[in-house]
């Protein structure tokens, strides 16, 4: 008889899927890695900051020490850049390690942790992760529903996740509405907002969370670094609350989980100002240049505030799976979200104009 290793409830639990290495798929169709074209993970087209990089080459010969554990210098950049305690600051493994962290440190086994249908799937895993419950709350125009999240936090409910903008939809909840939340959420449950593309939005639509976390004891806000700073590979960002949520993550996370060259990048990244510019004009020439194509060749997309759009391939229920396939064989790697219940829908992410007028030119090719 085998015996069964680990709690049933980790042996649940499905890995997370994450966008195809370019590697990969060379390998697995033949291509030539120069040819291909990854939109599949949300990256930055450009790169990284050139100053990112001088910093890193430079952080290179510390490699053999340890990092700073308390992130001193990495705090009290952000600190001073963003105007918030730099006490208040815990830093990441990436923002990802900070959800998980999050549901370890405030979510008790069997205690419920509420989100929308379509938002991150990360959300699932930190629930299933530590045996919590999921509560699943049906979206609104593949978006957050504020009303039917908070009817839905129970008794025993402690966290709620909200990614705005969120991922795979690219759906934006506004500043007022969002505040209008919070100050209805009950106290013992901790709203953790995630804000990993708020750097690719316009103008007109942004708010700043980090002045709400000053009168939101449960408010946790998350950023990172590896969508239009570019540092994906560095595994890099952080989270910001009080005093109380703080002091649990930092009993929770491993004293060295934000690395020496992660740590300097950053610090780098922050003050490059040109870099985030440019990121955004890309980005938002990108999606011009991605919606008027799906305009013309009829397909339905899902309007987006961040740098990729979800869009309608077909009918059929394998439709995504079938495109997806035909643009790798192609050449181009594109994200299936049937994993978020969408699989006639694929995530295209928004790259260089080179880059979205091949995966464009490979989709019609596809689509015929
Ligand atoms: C990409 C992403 C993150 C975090 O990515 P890290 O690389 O771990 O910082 C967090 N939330 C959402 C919604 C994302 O799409």
């Amino acid at each position: 008889m085998t015996i069964q290793l680990g709690p049933d409830y980790i042996r649940a639990m499905a890995p997370y899927q994450g966008g195809k290495p370019i590697s990969e798929v060379a390998r697995e169709y033949g291509l030539d890695p120069h040819t291909i074209i990854k939109l599949a993970s949300n990256e930055n087209p450009l790169g990284m900051s050139d100053a990112a990089r001088v910093a890193i080459v430079a952080a290179v010969q510390d490699i053999p020490l340890y990092p700073d554990s308390h992130t001193y210098a990495f705090r009290h950049a952000l600190a001073q850049y963003y105007g918030v305690p730099a006490a208040w600051i815990t830093p990441g493994n990436g923002s990802n390690e900070l959800l998980i962290l999050a549901a370890q440190a405030l979510v008790a086994p069997h205690q419920a942790i509420v989100y929308s249908q379509y938002s991150f799937a990360i959300y699932p895993l930190a629930a299933q992760a530590i045996d919590a419950r999921s509560i699943v709350v049906p979206a609104k125009n593949f978006g957050n529903d504020f009303d039917a999240l908070l009817a839905a936090i129970t008794p025993d409910t402690r966290l709620v996740f909200v990614a705005n903008p969120n991922n795979p939809t690219g759906t934006f909840d506004g500043g007022a509405a969002l505040l209008n939340f919070l100050e209805r959420v009950p106290p013992q449950v901790v709203v953790v907002l995630d804000e990993a593309y708020t750097e690719y939005l316009a103008p007109e639509l942004r708010y700043n969370a980090f002045e709400w976390v000053v009168r939101f004891p449960n408010l946790l806000v998350l950023r990172t670094f590896s969508k239009a700073y570019g540092l994906a590979g560095l595994r890099v960002g952080f989270g910001v609350a009080q005093p109380q949520i703080t002091d649990l993550l930092n009993r929770l996370r491993q004293p060295f989980n934000s690395n020496h060259l992660a740590q300097a990048a950053a610090i780098a990244a922050l003050a490059d100002h040109e870099f985030v510019a440019q990121t955004q004009a890309v980005n938002t020439a990108g999606y011009a240049q991605l919606t008027q194509a799906f305009d013309a060749l009829g397909l339905p997309y899902v309007p987006s505030c961040a740098n990729f759009v979800l869009f309608k391939v077909g009918e059929e229920d394998n439709a995504g799976t079938r495109v997806a396939q035909a643009l790798l064989a192609r050449g181009v790697i594109v994200r299936t979200v049937g994993n978020y219940g969408l699989p006639q829908w694929l995530r295209v992410s928004i790259g260089t104009a080179a880059q979205n007028a091949g995966f464009l030119a490979a989709l019609k090719d596809v689509l015929q």
